[in-house]
């Protein structure tokens, strides 16, 4: 028997960061969630948004937006995810975390009523734990391996270095961590689009030299063409990130070759519905891809993990935010020895930010 959704609940969570994140493009002290609860007879799911300036969205935008579906879901098929999509993007075209909020819960919802965890839903591919990195936004050269040797004490084998400011200095930082880390420690650099082509050329060559796995979104996101042109000259794999919101845009750099891999954000791309085309795509032209996340809590954080575990496509996990996150309103999540391990329970297997936790 078909079941209809009943209600749609949101709730905002405003969360300071344990650490300053800055970036090419801009710093943020705070993180802001919005999450969503859908209500489907004795059945719930829950998602979240975490809007950002790669989705030209706010706080606000999201409520704004949320406010608006109630209206047109309630009432329609649980089941029905391309419809609820349809619904989702005759309110208003963009607002692709609100989306992804509705969209997680609605995965979370219908793996629950499976009686399996979402990952097992999505077609299981490998296991319920992925290597992840831990990503340290730009600070100086001491404060960068300072807290480099922290996070390996803490069991990160794989870090993420932002860079995209100062070229010189970027090399500089990235060549002090792997001082400092040692060999065995999978180096990735993200410069944000802080390059222009030729400074990305050298900047790859360097990173070359210092083993580093992966260098994401080096030029300007519109900059396709010069994107290519640094893929084409780099021996480091590319990798699309602030390029490729959308399975329109990622048809478009898998058709122009334009990156080596993709980095798929639930935020980015309404959330797992799309993302499971994205990578669809990818994979059927050889292309792998990451799955990466903006300021996220737990909640969204897990939907991003069940993803990278379904598909043997995804090559690297960066799920990392709620380890930035003072007071998660959200748990369930596991971190062991550099992995983070997906709840075996039903569903994303996170607890109900909307049920207040005991302290
Ligand atoms: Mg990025």
């Amino acid at each position: 028997m078909r079941k209809m959704i009943e209600s749609v609940l949101t709730r905002t969570f405003i969360n300071q960061r344990k650490y300053g994140f800055r970036i090419a493009t801009g710093s943020a002290d705070v993180a802001e969630n919005i999450a969503v609860k859908i209500v489907s007879g004795d059945e719930s799911g829950v998602g979240c948004a975490s809007p950002s300036d790669v989705t030209h969205e706010t706080v606000r935008t999201v409520e704004e937006f949320l406010a608006k579906v109630p209206k047109k879901i309630v009432g329609t098929d649980e089941a029905d995810l391309s419809g609820l999509h349809r619904r989702l993007d005759a309110i208003a075209p963009g607002n692709t975390s609100a989306k992804a909020a509705v969209d997680i819960a609605a995965y979370d919802l219908l793996s629950k009523r499976a009686g399996k965890p979402l990952r097992e839903f999505l077609g299981g591919a490998r296991g319920d734990s992925v290597l992840t990195d831990m990503t340290i936004g730009i600070e100086s050269k001491d404060v960068t391996v300072k807290r480099a040797l922290k996070h390996y004490k803490e069991g990160f084998r794989a870090l993420k270095i932002k860079v995209g400011l100062d070229l010189e200095d970027d090399v500089r930082r990235v060549a002090a961590v792997r001082d400092a880390v040692g060999p065995k420690v999978q180096l990735r650099v993200d410069a944000n689009q802080g390059y222009s082509v030729e400074q990305a050329v050298t900047f790859c060559e360097a990173m070359r030299t210092l083993d580093v796995a992966v260098v994401e979104q080096p030029v300007k996101a519109e900059d396709y063409a010069g994107l290519k042109r640094v893929k084409e000259r780099s021996a480091v794999p590319i990798m699309a990130d602030e390029c490729v919101k959308d399975v329109a845009d990622a048809r478009r750099v898998i058709r122009d070759e334009v990156v080596d891999l993709i980095n798929i954000k639930l935020m980015k791309s309404s959330g797992i519905h799309d993302a499971i085309t994205i990578n669809r795509l990818a994979a059927e032209a050889g292309i792998g891809t990451m799955v990466g996340c903006m300021g996220e809590i737990q909640l969204s954080i897990a939907a991003g993990l069940h993803f990278v575990l379904s598909s043997e496509n995804v090559r690297f996990a960066d799920l990392d935010s709620h380890f930035n996150i003072v007071g998660d309103p959200s748990s369930g999540l596991e971190f062991i020895d550099g992995t983070l391990r997906a709840p075996k329970t039903p569903g994303l297997g996170i607890t109900d930010p909307f049920v207040d936790q005991d302290p």
